[in-house]
């Protein structure tokens, strides 16, 4: 599976930082970058997070 992320979508919230274990998130200018995307252990928890849905595992 791989993590994928509609940049467009999303709003700022902060959510996917907040929650995702291992730090993969950081907020640049008021949006979410994917900073370590290797580290991701694909426990969903920013996918379910994500007000938008912006975010999925596929
Ligand atoms: S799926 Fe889990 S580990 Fe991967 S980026 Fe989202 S919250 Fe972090
Ligand atoms: S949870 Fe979604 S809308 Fe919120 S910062 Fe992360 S990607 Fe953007």
């Amino acid at each position: 599976m791989a993590l994928k992320f509609k940049e467009d979508c999303c709003i700022g919230c902060g959510n996917c930082a907040e929650v995702c274990p291992v730090e993969v998130w950081e907020m640049e200018d008021g949006k979410a970058v994917m900073l370590r995307p290797d580290d991701c252990i694909e426990c969903g928890a920013c996918v379910d997070g994500c007000p938008e849905n912006c975010i999925s595992l596929e």
